[in-house]
C-alpha cells in the first residue's frame, strides 16, 4: 500500500507540460501563454475623446461659468470612426463623440452636460483644464511594451488586450486532449435502457464532464468490453490523438479486470493500492511511442470521481502549464456539523454538503452511490491517522468540480 502523496508525487513527477502550439486569439481562452507578447501598436492608438461633448482649446473656456457661459461656434461634428485628421482653430469648437479622434490643437473636451447642447453655436457653462476628458495615445500601452508574459493564464481580459494590441495568433500551451474510456461488459450507452444485470455507462460521461471542468478537452470513447484484444485495439487507436488517457473499471481484484491485465504487459503503467477510501486500486504510467500518461481509475463512480479530483485534475493542470498551488491543492477549511468516522490508515474522502463553512454528510457513503454524490458540494478530507471527527472540529474540504464557490 502506498500513500496518496506518494501516488500523486509519482504522477506529478512524470507528466510534462504539453508542447506549445499556435492558436487564434479566441481559441486561446483558458490556455497558458507560451511566449512573451509585445504590443504592435500603442493603446489608445490615437488621442481621442472620453466623453460625448465639445472639443475645445481649454484656454478658450477658462472663464466659463453657469452664470456667464462662453459661446463658441460649432464648426464640425466628429463621430467615432471618423478617420479624417481635423484641426481646431482657436475660438472655435467641434462636437465630438466618445472614442472619436481629437482634432489637432484641441486639448480638452467639455461634456455635453456642461453645455446647452448647441449644434451651430454652443454655450459652455463650465471651465475646462488641459487634458480633461481626453484619452492620450499610448497612455494605456506603448508600442513595443511586453504586455503579457509567458506563463499568464488567458481569460477574457487578457484576450481583449491581445486582440486590441493586434495579436491574432499566439503560442499557448494547448488544452490537453484527454481520451476517456470505460470498461465493463455490464455497460450500455447513455440514453439506452439497461437490461437485467446491465447499467448505464455513467463514468465516461462523468469523467468527460470533469475533464471539461478543468479546462481540458475530452474525447469520450465510451464503454469497451472486458476483452483484452478489444481494449488493446481501442487504446492503440486512441493513442494518436491523446495527450492523456483515462480509463475506469477493471483494475481491482476481479476475475475480469481487463485494464490491469492488458496494461501490465505494455508501457510503464504501475498498479498500486493507495491508502485512501474510496479509490484504493489505482494505476498510472506512460503508454506508446509518445509516452502518453494513462490514468486507470477504479470503476465505482464515486471512486472514479474522487480519484479524478485527487490525481488527474492536478496532473491535467500541470500539463496545461498552469502553476499549481502548493500541495494540498485547493483545500478549503470547514467545520464538521456532525460526527464523522473514518477507517484508520487510509485517507478518507467523505461526500459532504457545505452550508457556509459547515459540513454535513451528503447521504450514503457507498462508492456506488450517485444520489449522495450528486447532493455533495465537496469532499471532506480526513487524514490517515484520524479515525473520528467530532461536531465542531475543523476539517479540510476539496470542493467538487462545478460546485466551487457555491
Ligand atoms: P470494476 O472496477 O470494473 O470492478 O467496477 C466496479 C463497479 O463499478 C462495478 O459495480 C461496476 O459495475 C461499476 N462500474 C464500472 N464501470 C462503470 C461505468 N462506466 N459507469 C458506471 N458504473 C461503472
Ligand atoms: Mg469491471
Amino acid at each position: 500500500m502506498i500513500s496518496v502523496e506518494q501516488h500523486l508525487s509519482r504522477i506529478m513527477g512524470t507528466v510534462k507540460v504539453i508542447r506549445p502550439f499556435e492558436l487564434g486569439v479566441l481559441d486561446a481562452q483558458g490556455c497558458v501563454l507560451a511566449e512573451d507578447i509585445t504590443a504592435r501598436g500603442s493603446l489608445p492608438g490615437f488621442t481621442n475623446s472620453a466623453m460625448d461633448g465639445y472639443a475645445v482649446h481649454a484656454a478658450d473656456v477658462a472663464s466659463a461659468t453657469p452664470e456667464d457661459p462662453v459661446v463658441l461656434p460649432v464648426v464640425n461634428d466628429i463621430a467615432a470612426g471618423n478617420t479624417h485628421a481635423l484641426s481646431l482653430a482657436q475660438g472655435q469648437t467641434m462636437r465630438i463623440m466618445t472614442g472619436a479622434p481629437m482634432p489637432r490643437g484641441a486639448d480638452a473636451v467639455v461634456p455635453v452636460e456642461a453645455t446647452d447642447g448647441g449644434v451651430v453655436r454652443v454655450q459652455v457653462r463650465q471651465r475646462s483644464v488641459v487634458g480633461q476628458h481626453v484619452r492620450e495615445a499610448g497612455e494605456d500601452v506603448e508600442a513595443g511594451d511586453v504586455v503579457l508574459r509567458r506563463g499568464t493564464l488567458l481569460g477574457p481580459g487578457q484576450i481583449a488586450l491581445l486582440a486590441a494590441a493586434g495579436i491574432a495568433r499566439l503560442k499557448v500551451v494547448p488544452r490537453p486532449r484527454v481520451v476517456v474510456l470505460s470498461t465493463g461488459d455490464e455497460l450500455v450507452q447513455v440514453g439506452l435502457t439497461p437490461g437485467f444485470g446491465q447499467i448505464v455507462d455513467s463514468n465516461s460521461v462523468m469523467i468527460s464532464a470533469a475533464v471539461t471542468a478543468v479546462g481540458a478537452t475530452p474525447f469520450r470513447v465510451g464503454g469497451v468490453k472486458d476483452d483484452a484484444r478489444e481494449l488493446m485495439d481501442t487504446l492503440e487507436g486512441q493513442l494518436v490523438r491523446a495527450d492523456a488517457i483515462i480509463t475506469t473499471g477493471g483494475v481491482s481484484m476481479g476475475a475480469f479486470d481487463t485494464v490491469k491485465e492488458v496494461l501490465s504487459r505494455v508501457g510503464t503503467v504501475q498498479f498500486d493500492k493507495v491508502a485512501m477510501r474510496p479509490g484504493m486500486p489505482q494505476g498510472f504510467g506512460l503508454l506508446g511511442d509518445e509516452q502518453v500518461p494513462v490514468f486507470t481509475l477504479p470503476g465505482n463512480p464515486v471512486s472514479a470521481l474522487v480519484s479524478f479530483h485527487v490525481f488527474v485534475a492536478p496532473a491535467l493542470r500541470a500539463m496545461a502549464g498552469r502553476p499549481e498551488p502548493s500541495y494540498p491543492p485547493g483545500y478549503v477549511p470547514a467545520v464538521a456539523s456532525e460526527p464523522f468516522t473514518s477507517v484508520p490508515g487510509k485517507m478518507e474522502f467523505l461526500r459532504v454538503v457545505l452550508d457556509g463553512d459547515s459540513a454535513r454528510l451528503a447521504g450514503g457513503q457507498g462508492s456506488h452511490m450517485l444520489g449522495a454524490l450528486a447532493a455533495a458540494d465537496a469532499l471532506a478530507v480526513i487524514p490517515e491517522d484520524v479515525t473520528s471527527v467530532q461536531a465542531g472540529d475543523a476539517i479540510e474540504c476539496l470542493p467538487l468540480l462545478g460546485r466551487e464557490g457555491l
